[in-house]
């Protein structure tokens, strides 16, 4: 991800530039390198990927208004469907007038959904947060979050027809819920479809509509779910919780429930990956002489044995005690401590004393020291 290119110079447009320059940028760039233009071009597969990734980010306010602030960094930390964090699911809309509706984005991206179709169509993910400790971090926990859930309503079965009554076929576009027509461009006739405006895509009109759900066919409701999080997760990364998002449209599946988890900073800990860096102040004698040390760690307190003449900043993995892997919590990271020699700022006459006296043992020299009493 280091050398992402910066997604206005991908589209070819200013930082300033508005929605519809960017809509047309990318419009012209999807022309010249969508796969089912250049079969089996790879370079040019890549090109598409990344046009559609920064067109995802620019078109949509929100996504823009991070990326200025934090670039690509906004992005990388969890977010939606896994890896490249990125949900294309809004992608549709362009896609159909560009296309003609086709399935082609779905096969691209895996998880592009289809708007504005007659067909089943899967119900767009919910996000939330979730806010937990670093030591439940460590351990997993369960949590009880409150989501507002969409159910189909009782009363109308979703159809949001008033009950007795039907949703009646849209004139328009004769129920298919989209309109075609064909156009002269300089690549020839292009045949454009686009969303029926009577119907607004469903292929339906509702003259009466259900009391219960204003014609929506939804009621929300206020749902608790439980959230398993598992051991090892890193702040910002998500939980998805299958078929807990939206319902979905004639027959299509649920989307899921993203629960993004905000993990407390626990103080003097610094996670990075599955390794935990921390700092153990250690006295003087005990980095000449050597001795045991009390080191905190996810585990609780051990016991570390610094070797004799351990230099300060002197790095010490402690093994397989850092955090554990989400994959298998029995395979962990390590801790790196650090050992910070303490350098003394009050000491009693006495302790003066005895350094002065084995600095003559190592130098033969005398060293006037200042002693607390009369004087001072
Ligand atoms: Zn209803
Ligand atoms: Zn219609």
């Amino acid at each position: 991800m280091a050398d992402k290119r910066d997604y206005y110079e991908v589209l070819g447009v200013s930082r300033d530039a508005d929605d519809a320059t960017i809509k047309k940028a990318y419009r012209k760039l999807a022309k010249k390198y969508h796969p089912d233009i250049n079969p089996g071009d790879k370079e040019a597969e890549a090109k598409f990927k990344e046009a559609s990734e920064a067109y995802a980010v620019l078109s949509d306010a929100q996504k823009r208004k991070q990326y200025d602030q934090f670039g690509h960094a906004a992005f990388e930390n969890g977010g939606g469907g896994g890896a490249g964090g990125f949900d294309f699911g809004d992608m549709g809309d362009i896609f159909g007038d560009i296309f003609g509706g086709g399935d082609i984005f779905g096969d691209l991206f895996g998880g592009g959904r289809r708007r504005n179709s007659n067909g089943p169509m899967r119900g767009a993910d919910v996000r939330t947060t979730v806010r937990i400790t670093f030591a439940e971090s460590v351990t997993g926990t369960s949590k009880k979050i409150d989501v507002n859930l969409k159910e189909t309503c009782t009363k109308c079965n979703g159809s949001g027809a008033k009950p007795g009554t039907q949703p009646e076929t849209c004139g328009k576009c004769g129920g298919k819920g989209k309109i075609a027509y064909t156009q002269q461009s300089i690549l020839g006739m292009v045949r454009n479809v686009q969303p029926c405006p009577d119907c607004h895509g469903t292929g339906k009109i509702i003259k009466e509509k259900c009391p219960d759900c204003y014609g929506t066919g939804y009621i929300s409701t206020k749902k608790t779910i439980e959230v398993t999080i598992p051991a090892g997760i890193d702040n910002g990364q998500c939980v998805r919780i299958q078929g807990k998002g939206e319902p979905g449209t004639n027959g299509g599946a649920r989307g899921d429930l993203l629960v993004a988890v905000m993990i407390a900073a626990e103080p003097g800990f610094e996670r990075d990956g599955y390794n935990i860096f921390s700092n153990v102040t250690i006295s003087y004698p005990t980095a000449v002489l050597g001795g045991e040390v009390k080191v905190k760690t996810v585990d609780g307190e051990v016991l570390y044995e610094v070797k004799p003449g351990t230099a300060s900043g002197t790095r010490v993995r402690l093994r397989g005690k850092g955090m554990p892997t989400l994959r298998n919590k029995n395979v962990r990271g390590d801790h790196y401590i650090t050992l910070v020699v303490d350098i003394p700022t009050r000491l009693t006459n006495e302790q003066k004393e005895a350094l002065a006296a084995y600095d003559k043992l190592l130098t033969g020299e005398e060293k006037h020291i200042k002693k607390k009493g009369f004087f001072k």
